[in-house]
């Protein structure tokens, strides 16, 4: 956005994230507020777009924080969608594949409600983005407000903490400390990688369109996670052995997007092989492994 000459407000209040992202912005037209939007969120200026994407998202994250979670899909989507009211900002809600729980429909296109057990441990994500979903639909229909919800699948690239719990950076900081990989379950469950700048790509565009329903966003080059431990020892010329762990609870034994709609809706469509992305990852975890987390 920056470099699309917009100022930039983030608003974080660093739960989950490092202020070491932002290490690298030398602009006067960004601005950094260090705040829990499960409060009131008050901003002086004038706003265009609002990218609501506070939430704790990796599995392990939202084990251990349930409660904030929750708060931050409910109480947190609420005051964003009354803050983009006030300022008659478009409102772009990250959703997620999660939404569609463990599915019996493959892939998974926009019109598929969902397999979601709401009393598991992944409930707290799955039902707090359901609820936020609800009720940005809710703030559009009755209120007006100009909105938007992206369902992103898994995505990865630089940046990603080494503890963050998720597959990939998992695999790659395993994999270059010479760590048993941990594959979790047989390692059967399917997965669809999408590379960072695709996905702000398509969220970009959808932001510019007038499209409220749902729209996916991922990649839809299909692997299973064994196979994605294989590739990653591979790339990486490591000798870690890989190792099975049980599955977590609910863990989705299956997950490819449709993406139908959003190269009919976007001309959008991935460019970045997973090949490509996962050299560029792999880069930057090397050059950053021996920092905090
Ligand atoms: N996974 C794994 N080992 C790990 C971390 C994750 O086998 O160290 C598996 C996890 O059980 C899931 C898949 O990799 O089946 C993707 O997990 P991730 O946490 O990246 O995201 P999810 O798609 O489950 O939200």
């Amino acid at each position: 956005m920056l470099n699309k000459r917009f100022r930039v407000i983030c608003i974080d209040d660093l739960i989950t994230g490092s202020l070491k992202n932002l290490a690298h912005i030398d602009s006067e037209d960004f601005k950094f507020i260090n705040h829990d939007i499960t409060e009131y969120i008050k901003i002086d200026e004038k706003v265009d777009y609002i990218f609501h994407f506070a939430s704790p998202a990796s599995p392990i994250d939202y084990l251990q924080l349930p409660i904030q979670t929750l708060k931050v899909g409910a109480l947190g989507t609420h005051n964003v969608l009354g803050l983009a009211k006030a300022k008659r900002a478009i409102m772009i809600l990250a959703s997620t594949s999660e939404v569609y729980g463990d599915p019996k429909v493959h892939p998974q296109p926009e019109e598929y409600w969902g397999n979601v057990n709401p009393v598991g441990p992944r409930g707290v994500y799955d039902e707090a983005k359901r609820y936020a979903e609800a009720i940005t639909m809710a703030y559009h229909r009755q209120q007006g407000v100009n909105t938007r919800i992206v369902r992103i699948f898994n995505t990865y690239g630089p940046r990603m903490r080494k503890n963050d719990g998720r597959a990939i950076p998992a695999f790659i900081t395993q994999a270059l400390k010479g760590k048993d990989i941990t594959v979790f379950g047989d390692g059967s469950q399917t997965r669809s990688f999408c590379y960072i700048s695709d996905m702000v790509d398509g969220i970009f565009r959808l932001a510019q369109t007038n499209y409220h329903l749902p729209l996916n966003i991922g990649n839809p080059t299909e692997m299973s996670i064994l196979e994605l431990a294989k590739k990653i020892k591979s790339i990486t010329g490591s000798s870690s052995k890989i190792v099975f762990h049980d599955l977590p609870v609910d863990d989705p034994t299956v997950r490819r997007p449709d993406t139908t709609k959003a190269k009919k809706i976007l001309s959008w469509q991935p460019r970045v092989s997973f090949e490509e992305g996962m050299n560029k990852t792999i880069k930057w975890f090397k050059e950053n492994i021996n920092g905090e987390n």
